[in-house]
């Protein structure tokens, strides 16, 4: 999953939890008979949200080396089903995922600049085209370099 994937996925799912919430206090306000049946419907949905956070971060930190990139919207979800009025814990871990998730990893970065290393490139003694430094002979014209 891309970096840009991801973080589509993520607001499409992170945005509705908002919503979700703000409907909650709405009605937590008007203290209307219904806010029992909202906040079971509220809830629900919170939870499926969050669920679906967690898929998409997990996927995306499988493929970027972050296998445990899914356990930030795990914690905001819980934090959010518990005290669902104090959004604080549950933003942070959003954009603890968000950050982590559009970063590649370490790992790879480290890769790229070995296989930069391995690239590395030179120009032949005897003919002066560039050849690549560990190559033990010249592409161009055949001389050996220093095996
Ligand atoms: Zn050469």
């Amino acid at each position: 999953m891309s970096n840009v994937k991801f973080l589509i996925l993520y607001i499409i799912l992170m945005v509705p939890t908002y919503f979700w919430r703000f409907g909650l206090i709405g009605s937590a306000m008007d203290g209307g008979d219904d806010f029992e049946n909202l906040n079971n419907t509220a809830m629900v949905l919170l939870l499926i949200s969050y669920v679906g956070m967690a898929v998409v971060s997990y996927f995306r930190g499988k493929g970027s080396g972050k296998k445990y990139l899914f356990a930030f919207p795990v914690v905001g979800g819980v934090f959010d089903l518990i005290l669902v009025f104090i959004p604080f814990v549950p933003t942070v871990m959003n954009i603890i995922t968000i950050v982590m998730g559009m970063s590649d990893d370490k790992e790879s970065a480290g890769d790229t600049s070995i296989n930069k290393t391995d690239r590395e490139e030179i120009e032949c003694p005897a003919c002066a085209e560039v050849i690549l430094k560990k190559a033990k002979k010249c592409k161009h014209c055949g001389h050996e370099v220093n095996a």
